[in-house]
Order: structure tokens, then sequence, then C-alpha cells
């Protein structure tokens, strides 16, 4: 059987927990506490293929943290800054400063057409090609399978089609994981990704105060027209039929505490019969 752990480096949505200058409880208890509280932005590695996927304004912070010893290939999921602006972490992890003629790291990364599309327009191209002249990185612009540590990797373009999630097929066994980083909206699952061993998925907004079901987001507001919510994640969920299900991209505006998110958990296992855990910083699932 082919090795396989998830690591959660950032648990994270668009905004970090803390957020700097926010005085609220939330970010209070996450600078004098630090994890569980504290989360870094959404990005994973996956032990096995060893890929790294998504680079968010934490990615250095969370890649030395982590101590990665081998980076076999980075992914992206999609353009937006919370996912790709720490993208100089390639730099400052492979380039050689020390010694001329200098011996830097040369970390492949594997991108989608429909996300280079993306990358070219928004200007992230550029910073690629800056560090591929200098050595620190290779892009393949391609949506081919990529075999590596025994594992299968392709990527699936989501109902958002700029975005992809990514299906890991075990290549000496019947194993799969499916990883989508965020924008789940309008996204009906496909047959193909259905009953996987382990789904990590965005959590979803709380329009609706998943407890007392009091209504937290008016319904007028233009963001339930773009992200998809809590319940319709669920929806997501009960489809796609995961042996267990890990939710990230945690928000700290929803200034929900780990014990809420512990509480919400037990009552998914216990309403649904869902293996079903929270994410949270430096989190390791073992396949
Ligand atoms: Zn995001
Ligand atoms: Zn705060």
């Amino acid at each position: 059987m082919a090795h396989l752990a998830v690591e959660i480096l950032g648990s994270g949505g668009a905004v970090r927990t803390p957020r700097p200058g926010c005085t609220c409880d939330l970010c209070a208890n996450a600078r004098q506490i630090g994890i569980p509280w504290a989360r870094t932005g959404p990005s994973i590695f996956v032990h096995g293929p060893n890929v790294l996927i998504d680079t968010p304004e934490d990615s250095c912070y969370q890649v030395d943290r982590a101590n990665l010893p081998n980076i076999a290939a980075g992914l992206y999921s999609h353009w937006h800054p919370d996912h790709t602006s720490g993208r100089r972490m390639w730099e400052t992890r492979n380039a050689d400063f020390r010694h001329w003629p200098p011996h830097s790291t040369n970390t492949p990364i594997y991108i989608a057409p429909n996300v280079w599309r993306d990358f070219e327009q928004m200007g992230i191209a550029e910073a690629f090609r800056y560090k591929e002249a200098r050595g620190y990185v290779t892009v393949h612009v391609s949506d081919a399978p990529l075999d590596l540590g025994g594992w299968r990797i392709t990527a699936h373009a989501l109902a958002e089609t700029y975005v992809n999630a990514f299906l890991l097929e075990e290549l000496d066994g019947s194993r799969r994981v499916l990883i989508a980083m965020d924008e789940l909206f309008g996204w009906t699952p496909p047959a193909a990704l259905c009953g996987v061993d382990l789904a990590v998925l965005p959590k979803g907004l709380f329009d609706v105060h998943p407890f007392s079901g009091q209504r937290l987001i008016p319904i007028e507001h233009p963001i339930l027209r773009s992200e998809a919510t809590w319940e319709q994640t669920l929806a997501m969920v009960d489809r796609l039929a995961p042996a267990r299900t890990v939710f990230m991209h945690i928000e700290e505006p929803e200034s929900f505490t780990p014990d809420d998110y512990g509480q919400l958990a037990a009552q998914l296992r216990t309403k649904r019969g869902w293996d079903v855990t929270f994410a949270y910083d430096t989190l390791v699932i073992e396949l």
C-alpha cells in the first residue's frame, strides 16, 4: 500500500486568524493560545506524493513550521490571492543565496490550463516566469494526470470552472482522496468522485447559524450568489459519501471557536453518522 498522509498546513480561509489589528475574542485567543485558535491561510501538503497545494500569504512560515524535507511538486487550485500570494516561498526556500555559482533547488509546479489562464490575466504568471528564469521552479502547464509516490493526481474543474479540485488515486490499490481547496459554489459532485476514502473540503459560509438556525447573512447579500453555504456543502458531502470528511477554509469573521467546531462535528456524527473533523493548523490525517 502506498503511504499517504494529508497535512493541513493552513486551515484558515481568505481571512487568517488572528487578523492583523483585530481585537475580537477569537483573535485575542489565537494570539495568546495559538493552535487550534490560530489559523493560517489555506494550504495542504500531501505526504506520499509529497505535493504542496497552494501558497497563501503564510506559506513560508507554514512550510518551515511543517519541516517539509522534500517537496516533489507544487500544485495550484485557482488564482485567488488567499491561495497564491505567498508564492515567493518558492524563491525564499529554493534559491541558493550563499554560493556562486548557486546550487538552487528547482521544484516543478504543475498548473492546469484553466488556472494558468487566470495566472496570465492577473499578473501571477510573470512572478512564476521570474522564478523559472532563475531556476527556482519549472512551470508545467498541464492537466495530464501526475504520478508521484505511488499516487495518481488528477485535476477536476468545479462548477466554478476556473477552480480545480484534486483527486488522488492509489496506483497499486483502490484508495482515493479528494481535495477541494475552495469555491464549491453550484457544484454537484460527479459520480466519478463519489465514495472516496477521504474528502477535504472548504466548509462554506454559515448563512444561517448551524445551532440556532438564526439567519446570519441577509438573503439578498451578493456573497450568497458566489459562495457555497454550509448547508449546500453538507448536501455535497451527502452526495459524495466519503468515508471521512475534513472541513477547512475556516474564516475569522465568522468568529466560531474551536469548541463550536468540536460540537458541530459531534452533532454530525450523531445525526448523520459521518466521520467528520474540522481542520486546525498542523492536523495530519493518515489514510
Ligand atoms: Zn480561498
Ligand atoms: Zn478578530
